[in-house]
C-alpha cells in the first residue's frame, strides 16, 4: 500500500538558485568543475531512475522492499565503478583533478543532487547510497591499497575498486565506537588460518559485501586487520543482519557475528591495525563533511522552494521574515563551509604527507563536525517550513 496522501500535490523544485549550485562557486577550478559537471550528467543519466525507484519504495507499507533496495544498491555501485566514481584510488594518471577532491565532489553531489538545465527538473540526490559508496569505495578500498601486498591487491582489491563489488569496513563493535582501542574481537593465529571470534556492530553495507576489512585483536594482543571474503554472504559461522536507522534507509547498515570464522592467514594485512585505520581517517571526514554539505544544500533548496509555493494568511510563506532569515542565514554558513571543504581537499591533492599530520585530521573533524550540525539544522528548518508534509516526508 501507497501511503502518500494524494491530495498533496508533489513539491516541484521550479526554480535555479545560484547560490546553491557547486557548479557556480568561484573558488572552483575549471578542470574540477569539468569532473563535478559530468558527474552531474552521469547522475541524471545513469542514477536518477534507480534513486527515484528507492524513494518511491520508501512509500510503501506492508509490502517486502529490502530485497528489491539492495538488488538496486548494488546494481548503482557497479554503475559508479564504471565510471571510476566508486573508489577514486585507482588510475590517478587518468584524471586532472586530485585524488580527493574526486571524492568529495562525488559525495557532495551524490548527497545533494542539482537542477538539470537539460530537462529543467530537480535530480535528487541520496545520502545513504553516498554511505554505500563511502564504506565501500573509500573505508575499505583505501586501507587495502595501503598494505596490500601484490596477491591481496589483484585478489581483493581490484574486484571493488575497478569493478565495483560492495566492500565494507568493521571497526565498530558494542563497546569499542568512539574509543577504537576497546575493541574485542579476536582474530586468533592457527597454522595458516586466522579464526575469527567476536561481533561488530553499525557496519555499512556488512550484510551486501562482498568483501570486508576486519579489524580485531590478533592472538588478543595488538591490534591487526584482515581481509575477508564473505563468499557472497555465504561464508561458514558468519551472519549479517540489518541495523535499522532513523533515515539512512538504503544503506544496509549492520550487525556483524563472527562465530569462529576461518579465514585464510594470507589475507592479513601487514602492519599494525590502529596505523591502517587511522591512515585514512582524514580524507574520510573530508567526505563526511561534502556529504554533509551537499545534504543542507538539497534541504535548503526544498525549504526555500516550498516557501515560495505556499501560500498561508494570504502572502507566500517566503514573505514571513521567521521563515526566510533561517534559510539565508544557512545558505550563507553553507558557502563559507564549502570554501574550507576545497581548500583542505586540494591541499591533501597537493600535500599528500598532510594525510598523517595530526592538526589536518583535527581541522578536519571540526569542519566534519560543524556541517554536520548544519545538515542538522537546515533539516530542523526545513521540517519547520513544510509544516505537516515535512512531518510525513512528502
Ligand atoms: C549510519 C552509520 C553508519 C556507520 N558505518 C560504520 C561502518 O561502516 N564501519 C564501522 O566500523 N562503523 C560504522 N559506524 C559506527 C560509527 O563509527 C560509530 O557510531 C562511532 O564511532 C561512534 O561510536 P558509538 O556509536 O559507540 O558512540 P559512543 O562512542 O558511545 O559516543 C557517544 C557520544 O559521546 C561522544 N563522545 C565519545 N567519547 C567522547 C569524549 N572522549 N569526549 C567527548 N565526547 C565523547 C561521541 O562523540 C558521541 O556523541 C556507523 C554508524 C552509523 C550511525
Amino acid at each position: 500500500m501507497d501511503t502518500r496522501l494524494r491530495e498533496f500535490k508533489p513539491i516541484q523544485i521550479q526554480k535555479y538558485v545560484p547560490e546553491l549550485d557547486l557548479l557556480n562557486n568561484p573558488l572552483l577550478h575549471e578542470q574540477e568543475k569539468e569532473f563535478l559537471a559530468a558527474f552531474y550528467d552521469f547522475l541524471e543519466k545513469e542514477l536518477d531512475k534507480d534513486l527515484r525507484t528507492l524513494e518511491e519504495l520508501n512509500y510503501l507499507v506492508e509490502e517486502p522492499t529490502q530485497d528489491i533496495k539492495r538488488d538496486i544498491v548494488i546494481k548503482i555501485m557497479k554503475k559508479l565503478a564504471e565510471k571510476g566514481y566508486y573508489s577514486t584510488i585507482l588510475f590517478p594518471e587518468k584524471y586532472e583533478v586530485g585524488r580527493i577532491m574526486r571524492n568529495v565532489l562525488i559525495a557532495f553531489a551524490l548527497c545533494g543532487g542539482r537542477w538539470s538545465e537539460t530537462s529543467e527538473r530537480y535530480i535528487a540526490g541520496n545520502w545513504s547510497i553516498e554511505m554505500g559508496r563511502l564504506a565501500g569505495g573509500t573505508l575499505y578500498c583505501n586501507p587495502v591499497s595501503y598494505k596490500a601486498n601484490e596477491y591481496q591487491w589483484e585478489k581483493f582489491l581490484v574486484p571493488v575498486s575497478r569493478d565495483g563489488d560492495v566492500g565494507a569496513s568493521a571497526m565498530t563493535e558494542f563497546n569499542a565506537g568512539s574509543d577504537i582501542a576497546r575493541m574485542e574481537l579476536n582474530l586468533q593465529t592457527q597454522g595458516d588460518k586466522v579464526i575469527a571470534k567476536g561481533k561488530k556492530v553499525f557496519i555499512t553495507n556488512g550484510m551486501i559485501c562482498k568483501y570486508l576489512i576486519l579489524y580485531g585483536r590478533i592472538n588478543k594482543g595488538p591490534i591487526g586487520a584482515i581481509i575477508v571474503d564473505t563468499e557472497n554472504q555465504q561464508l561458514q559461522n558468519f551472519k549479517a543482519s540489518r541495523v535499522r536507522t532513523y533515515g539512512m534507509t538504503d544503506a544496509f547498515v549492520s550487525r556483524l557475528i563472527f562465530d569462529k570464522v576461518e579465514i585464510p592467514k594470507e589475507n592479513m594485512l601487514e602492519g599494525s591495525g590502529m596505523d591502517i585505520m587511522f591512515h585514512q581517517l582524514t580524507e574520510e571526514r573530508l567526505v563526511i563533511s561534502a556529504e554533509a554539505l551537499g545534504d543542507a544544500m538539497k534541504k535548503l533548496l526544498y525549504s526555500h522552494t516550498y516557501a515560495l509555493q505556499r501560500k498561508q494568511f494570504e502572502k507566500k510563506l517566503h514573505q514571513y521574515q521567521v521563515i526566510r532569515f533561517p534559510i539565508s542565514k544557512n545558505i550563507r554558513e553553507l558557502n563559507l563551509l564549502i570554501a574550507a571543504l576545497i581548500n583542505y581537499a586540494r591541499e591533501m591533492d597537493k600535500h599528500p604527507e598532510l594525510g598523517s599530520s595530526k592538526l589536518m585530521a583535527q581541522q578536519s573533524m571540526g569542519l566534519k563536525v560543524t556541517a554536520s550540525e548544519l545538515a542538522f539544522e537546515a533539516a530542523v528548518h526545513c521540517f519547520r517550513t513544510m509544516g505537516g508534509r515535512g512531518y510525513i516526508r512528502q
